[in-house]
């Protein structure tokens, strides 16, 4: 069964980029990536195993024992008669919603909300402070399933460093409008940036949310910072059109000046005829109007792939052919290969075991590298 963390829609903009958006109200979280980095996946699992009860998923003693200490520190506020609700959905400010992790109601009116985090870097805001847990107190104290709660503490918990930020003194419901004003503030600073005659004025770039965000390819606040190091890196060259030599044809070309001019064209039209076909294709397959002239749109049959390497060579030798000859005619990809290795590897042998990997084949002389090929790079500079 998939985890319903993985599954479950989020609100645009959630309660976990509030404080991305406090930074810059241009923040937009990067489209998910192919590959799950591993400290997602394990929070992945660890959210599942406390949701469920179930650890069957977890993957290592580490991973058993980041759970264990979830659930020791929620267990000292479950009380007689407490009510424990784990992984819901709540409806939070401005047609936003979020989903908490456990909430532990207890007879008395007093609830305490646990929010696990499983991430890498001390990245978790002040629980006083932290405004996701503001959206979801919000949420909650305005949820007519919770009118029995009076007072909410909020805790996150981070098993990874074993340690808990939680609230002072619980939130109550005269607390609602201050903080829904905050939030408030923070949205529509961010909304502003949805129109399409935004010029990104009011955008604030910060180093700890740039490098997180989705707009940062063509965000103009850093297009502006990246300026102003360009010219301070190389005043005299940064921003230079490139120059076009009289004769293009490079066979024709003997002056190293023309020369080296026509290799950054070179670089420059691979990267401009890659935009174009892209872009054609794009606004192509979009409307038949935009086909550009003289051309149709022809699918071409997707590459095959191997899925069972043992009903390949199977069906190989049925027909004559060795393993070597397959191999001769696959283009192995030694990245990711290696990557496979690092993946499976445990943690701090990843390293080890790809060297070990390739000496290996080296000794078994089922490698060769040809001999290096040729091929022009800009010179660097000496270091003064
Ligand atoms: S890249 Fe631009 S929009 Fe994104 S956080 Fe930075 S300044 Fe804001």
């Amino acid at each position: 069964m998939q985890n319903a963390a993985v599954e479950r829609p989020h609100a645009e903009r959630s309660a976990s980029q509030l404080p991305m958006l406090l930074m810059c109200p241009g923040y937009r979280p990067k489209k998910s990536a192919d590959r799950v980095h591993w400290v997602t996946a394990q929070g992945t699992r660890g959210h599942e195993a406390l949701d469920t009860g179930n650890s069957d998923s977890l993957e290592s003693g580490f991973e058993e024992r980041m759970v264990a200490q979830c659930e020791a520190y929620a267990h000292q506020f479950v009380e007689l008669g407490s009510t424990v609700v784990n992984e819901f959905r709540v409806e939070t400010t401005e047609g936003r919603w979020g989903y908490c992790d456990r909430l532990i109601v207890n007879s008395d009116g007093t609830a305490h909300l646990l929010d696990w985090k499983f991430v890498r870097a001390k990245e978790v805001a002040d629980a006083e402070v932290n405004l996701q847990g503001k959206d979801y107190v919000v949420g909650i104290l305005t949820d007519p399933r919770f009118l029995a709660i009076d007072r909410l503490h909020v805790h996150f918990v981070m098993p990874r460093f074993g340690n808990v930020t939680r609230t002072s003194k619980p939130f109550s419901r005269e607390d609602v409008p201050s903080l829904r004003l905050e939030i408030l503030a923070i949205l529509s600073r961010a909304r502003k940036t949805d129109s399409k005659r935004f010029r990104g004025a009011s955008l604030t770039p910060h180093a700890d949310v740039c490098k997180y965000c989705g707009a940062a390819g063509n965000c103009v606040a850093l297009r502006r910072v990246a300026d102003a190091v360009g010219r301070k890196y190389d005043p005299e060259g940064y921003g230079t059109k490139p120059q076009i030599p009289q004769e293009t044809h490079a066979s024709f070309v003997k002056d190293p000046q023309a020369r080296a001019q026509l290799q950054e064209l070179a670089g420059l039209m691979e990267a401009w005829a890659a935009s174009v076909r892209h872009h054609n294709l794009t606004a192509a397959l979009e409307s038949a109007d935009n086909v550009p002239a003289g051309y149709v749109i022809d699918w071409a049959q997707g590459k095959r792939r191997v899925t069972s390497a043992e009903g390949l060579l199977l069906c190989a030798n049925e027909y004559g052919l060795q393993a070597q000859d397959l191999i001769d005619a696959a283009s192995l990809s030694w990245t990711k290969v290696e990557q496979t290795i690092r993946d499976r590897a445990p943690r701090g042998e990843k390293a080890n075991l790809v060297t070990s990997f390739n000496q290996r084949l080296t000794e078994l002389g089922a490698i060769e590298r040809p001999e290096p090929t040729p091929k022009l790079v800009r010179a660097r500079p000496a270091i003064a």
